[in-house]
């Protein structure tokens, strides 16, 4: 990072608020190992680590106005206490405030607690509202008898609602509540948090400051609309979601500028050899592919690195965008890697773009399976001696023994497999000079545009927004696992029909060994049950050559009944194919079905895609399979995703440290995207010192993962 334009002062002010835990009141080092679990470890730590919900404590609620659920303070006279001898003995005391009367329960009481409840005794009382058989009641709420001198209502209530905090074993909510009274002391004198939002922007935006949140997230004053509060939509909690997710946005762009500030060739082929392709193509380039291509064509003409996300769904033809990409680095006189995240799709990509392009004279080489093999190290040779034109390749590609001889273009496909560093790891391999490759890439996962623009913030964006023409709809039913047989004699019928089907087992553990397994015995009975078809197996734990000749003959239609491990997942490309059954349908999360079912509907006939499923189903399952049946729209699709599973998973980024959110969420802070876009420029024109200190403060060691 550079820190030229970096003011001490501000250093000095962060450093206070990073110091040590230990630096509060009443920290020693146990209730600090506590802390870290909960990912406290500074002050500043404290006031980030949010309530998960508040009790009202502050105002007396009259019995006649509470429902069932609410928490709340109440106060009332014991009208009858008595031992009830069911079950398990139970004590019963009946209050009432002239509203309404409410019945106190406990399973676990003493003598003298049972005498403490006399007839006429006065209590406040502060518990979760239940029904019970006669009256509302509360199940061992907290309670207090009320001294003759407290007149009703008039003893001391909290000033502020209370706030309940996520915990972990042995760490007390009072403790909590401690701590955070110390850290937010802490933001009235000057070494508090420092405000790195400029006024201006705070204006602009409507959003309060930084300490004013805090103080209201943490100690919300009575009258505190909870209910919103509660949503995680109150200006407060906004205004803390807004600068979490400004500073990833702008961590995103200053690696983008430090990629842009390398020189890249500048790529001005004519086109002869893509126009040479187009003619050989039985098909015309829908719009969206032309426009995409355009887009990458003016990229590669800069002299600096292109970084371009072509996401489109899948179906919708990006292979042919990427060859034409790498058509133009190569015409340009530069090599061209293309690198896949499993052997079986850098196998396809091999045979596409080995048809596509040996053709017109260009040398395509695979570089995937062993190291040390002799013909490995006579690939990587070539390679090396620039006598490649165009390296197609798994994980393989990042060995230290590759070495490119003048790369020109990175192709990466598929690119939530990989973490941004292996993406950058290839693109530094190019490294000739001080002049890096371009880099395209390719995602089949639609992510909502919102998503995007603050998880690709590094990246410019382009949209496959079409499919080619003929393509219909696949139509999707959702099955109990109970009507198998049913679903074998659909592929049967299918199969006679001259179509050819997948029949896809999915994890039956968290083992790929099971998996394996499943899909034998599944290829075993479906052999048995179909034996005028031809039933073959394709799973992870085959030989690379051993799966290529199963997908060769399926693709020749010589097999009818593809029996495959999700290995098939990404990219497989048979058009004939019109059916695919899923089992367990339930285990696959939304974009991998989506993804699953994109093998079917290639062609021109109808296709159908039958998602078979264990019953009972979970709320999330049932959601999850309801959305694949109502929609193949892939956007949408990975807009459900989102709410279903959150962006972590939806973007594979989990590990990766990019958009570790503490408190903004991207499903609910959707609206905030296009402002903190708007902020960050702001910020960056206006007041470029501040970036640093605010990408620190959220993302804190993460950061560094942008200094390339
Ligand atoms: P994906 O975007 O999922 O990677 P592919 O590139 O595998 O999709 O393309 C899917 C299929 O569509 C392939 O068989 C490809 O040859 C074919 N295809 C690509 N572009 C067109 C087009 N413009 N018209 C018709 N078919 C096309
Ligand atoms: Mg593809």
């Amino acid at each position: 990072m550079t820190h030229s334009s970096f003011q001490p002062a501000r250093e000095a002010a962060l450093a206070a608020m990073s110091a040590p835990v230990t630096g509060l009141k009443g920290v020693g080092p146990r209730l600090a190992a506590r802390l870290e679990r909960l990912g406290i470890f500074s002050a500043q730590d404290v006031l980030f680590h949010l309530p998960l919900r508040y009790q009202d404590r502050t105002r007396v609620v009259p019995i006649g106005a509470l429902s069932v659920g609410d928490e709340a303070v109440i106060e009332g006279e014991v009208q009858l206490t008595e031992l009830r001898y069911g079950k398990r003995p139970t004590l019963l005391s009946r209050i009432s405030d002239g509203t309404g009367s409410l019945t106190l329960r406990f399973f676990h009481f003493n003598a003298k607690q049972r005498d403490a409840l006399q007839r006429g005794v006065r209590l406040r009382c502060y518990g979760e509202v239940r029904t019970g058989p006669v009256t509302l009641e509360m199940v061992h709420p907290e309670y207090r008898p009320l001294l003759a001198a407290e007149d009703e209502g008039a003893a001391q209530m909290e000033e502020t609602l209370t706030p309940i905090y996520p915990t972990t074993e042995g760490l007390h909510q009072l403790s909590l509540r401690n701590l955070t009274t110390q850290a937010l002391a802490r933001l009235s004198t000057d070494e508090g948090v420092e405000e790195w939002l400029p006024a201006a922007l705070l204006s602009s935006f409507r959003l309060p400051s930084l300490a004013a949140a805090l103080r209201y997230v943490h100690r919300p004053p009575v009258g505190a609309p909870v209910d919103l509060l509660l949503a995680g939509r109150h200006p407060a909690q906004q205004r803390l979601a807004f600068e979490e997710l400004l500073a990833h946005h702008l961590s995103l762009r200053q690696l983008r500028e430090r990629v842009q500030r390398h020189r890249a060739p500048a790529l001005h082929p004519p086109g002869d050899l893509f126009s040479a392709l187009q003619a050989a193509l039985p098909f015309q380039l829908t719009a969206a592919q032309q426009r995409v291509i355009a887009e990458i064509r003016a990229d590669l003409q800069r002299a600096h690195p292109m970084q371009r996300l072509v996401q489109g769904d899948v179906g919708s033809g990006k292979t042919l965008v990427a060859a034409a990409a790498v058509l133009a680095a190569v015409e340009a006189g530069y090599q061209a890697a293309v690198m896949a995240p499993t052997e079986l799709l850098a196998e396809q990509h091999l045979r596409n773009f080995g048809a596509w392009l040996a053709p017109l004279g260009l040398a395509v080489e695979p570089l995937t399976g062993k190291p040390k093999t002799k013909a490995r190290a006579a690939a990587v040779a070539r390679l090396a001696a620039g006598e490649t034109q165009v390296t197609i390749g798994t994980h393989a590609l990042f060995q230290d023994e590759v070495r490119f001889n003048k790369l020109g273009l990175v192709v990466i496909d598929e690119q939530h497999r990989f973490g941004v560093h292996q993406r950058l790891a290839l693109w530094e391999k190019g490294n000739r000079g001080g002049e890096y490759p371009h880099q395209l890439i390719m995602t089949a996962t639609p992510i909502p545009r919102t998503l995007a623009m603050t998880a690709y913030a590094d990246l410019d964006v382009s949209v496959i927004d079409e499919l080619p023409p003929g393509r219909q709809p696949v139509e999707t039913v959702v099955l109990p696992g109970s009507r198998r047989d049913e679903v074998v004699q659909r592929v049967l019928a299918a199969c006679r029909a001259g179509r050819q089907a997948y029949w896809v087992c999915t994890l039956i553990e968290e083992s790929e060994a099971l998996q394996c397994q499943a899909a034998e015995d599944t290829a075993v009975q479906l052999s048995a049950a179909l034996p005028d078809l031809r039933v073959a197996l394709v799973h992870g734990r085959m030989k690379g050559a051993d799966k290529e000749v199963v997908m060769a003959a399926f693709k020749a239609g010589e097999v009818d009944v593809l029996v495959a491990t999700t290995v098939i997942e990404v990219g497989v490309d048979v058009p004939n194919a019109s059916l695919m059954v899923i089992e367990n349908a339930e285990r696959l999360g939304l974009a991998q079905l989506h993804q699953l079912r994109g093998r079917v509907g290639r062609g021109t006939q109808k296709s159908a895609c039958v998602l078979l499923y264990q019953p009972p189903l979970s709320r999330q399952g049932r959601a999850r399979l309801a959305s694949l049946r109502e929609t193949s729209d892939g956007f949408e699709i990975a807009r459900r995703d989102l709410e279903i599973r959150g962006p972590g998973e939806v973007l594979g980024t989990r590990q990766s440290g990019l958009l570790q959110l503490k408190i903004a969420d991207l499903s609910r802070d959707q609206d905030l995207i296009p402002k903190v876009d708007a902020a960050a420029r702001q910020l960056l024109r206006d007041y470029p010192d501040h970036a640093a200190p605010l990408i620190r403060r959220w993302l804190g060691e993460a950061a560094r993962f942008g200094d390339v």
